[in-house]
């Protein structure tokens, strides 16, 4: 193993069968032809984003860090444990009768169903990698992406939960108390709708202020959205504003996230990424930098030395730049093996960062968090 790694690995668990997973073309993921377009351009949740993030690893200067893993399909009774049954039965019966939009820009044509099983079967590995010690950090580079998914909802370009289902089978396999700390540029609400419930699982999520988009994603990834019942205080909404940046994010992991897992103390934790927080992305406006993604992924690096014995399992979500969330992958991977120094330059870095109105937010939030959240109170 080359010097670069300074002996640390990271378990990548992939499988080529995702990129089976057509999503067609049309007015960006509307999957419609206006007619008047001369060029329709491909959903953003193409496999073309993945094929980069796959090769990126592949051939790119973190290369030797990376132990490629086989994903495998799931079996529709591991889906169980997050999903409801008819909610199964009823994307099964999708399959069957040759595919359909299941909800606006989601859509499960011939093929995606298949992908969908790789997707949550691949995650649940690389959990499974972790649980039984065969290395302390894994990457599930899964596609369809997951976050958005609800026990009983697709939603968002997701089926199934593929973070949600490796929290689950965490804490049937014995761990105590999962966190998962959300960055894709969404709102986590299928992950956190799933663990709405229970204090087991601090669910976190930062994501620009985007509100409910209708039936399919009622919640609106508000800070007063805390959890019910045992749950309360255990689903952490951290919604930034647009243009929040480098600073902006790190100032909102340092003053929010950190401190609520140095109190809620897992023994597992779970980073769900999406490079659709970029600043280059077609989804969102959140102006992320590889610089930005690098230091988020150094300071779960630090969280999970000092509560989960070193384990982060890091999921796939969003991120639609075809080049760009490549290498924002690379960089976030960079930061989660705390090497020493950046390995690749950021090629198109150029926006300006002006944090004041995201420190001005992340200050209401800590606020309000002190207020209102039990297990927060005085901190
Ligand atoms: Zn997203």
């Amino acid at each position: 193993m080359a010097a670069v790694c300074s002996n640390k690995m990271i378990g990548v668990f992939w499988h080529e069968g995702m990129l089976n997973h057509e999503t067609g073309k049309g007015v960006f993921d509307s999957g419609i032809d206006p007619g008047f377009l001369d060029v329709l351009e491909k959903h953003p949740e193409n496999s073309d984003r993945i094929k980069n993030m796959v090769s990126i690893l592949l051939k790119g200067p973190i290369s030797p860090c990376i132990s490629w893993q086989a994903g495998r399909p799931a079996q529709v009774t591991e889906l169980l444990s997050f999903h409801a049954p008819e909610y199964i039965d009823e994307l099964i019966e999708a399959d069957k009768q040759g595919g359909k939009m299941i909800c606006a820009g989601t859509f499960l044509n011939p093929g995606s169903w298949d992908a969908a099983l790789l997707a949550a079967g691949t995650t649940l590995s690389a959990m499974k990698h972790i649980l039984d010690g065969h290395g302390k950090l894994a990457y599930a580079l899964v596609r369809p992406p997951g976050h958005h998914a609800q026990p009983k909802q697709a939603d968002g370009y997701c089926f199934l939960n593929n973070a949600g289902l490796a929290v689950q089978l965490a804490l049937d396999s014995g761990c105590k108390k999962v966190t998962v700390i959300d960055i894709d540029v969404h709102y986590g609400n299928g992950t956190a709708e799933g663990f709405y419930r229970t204090d087991k699982v601090l669910t976190v999520s930062l994501h620009m202020n985007h509100g409910s988009w209708g039936p399919s994603h009622p919640q609106n990834g508000s800070v007063g959205e805390l959890g019910e019942g045992e749950g309360y205080g255990y689903n952490l909404n951290i919604p930034l504003p647009n243009g929040t940046g480098d600073k902006g994010y790190g100032y909102a992991m340092k003053e929010l996230v950190v401190p609520a897992i140095h109190k809620f103390e897992p023994d597992m934790i779970v980073l769900v990424v999406g490079q659709d927080s970029s600043a280059f992305d077609p989804n969102g406006r959140q102006c992320l930098t590889m610089d930005g993604y690098r230091e988020i992924g150094r300071i779960v690096h630090s969280l999970a030395n000092k509560h989960s014995g070193g384990q982060i399992l890091i999921v796939q979500e969003g991120g639609y730049h075809i080049t760009y969330s490549a290498y924002c992958l690379h960089a976030i991977l960079e930061g989660v093996l705390d090497l020493p120094q950046p390995l690749l330059c950021d090629p198109i870095a150029y926006y300006p960062e002006d944090e004041a109105f995201a420190v001005e937010l992340v200050e209401a939030t800590r606020k309000y968090h002190k207020e209102t959240v039990p297990f927060l109170k005085g901190t």
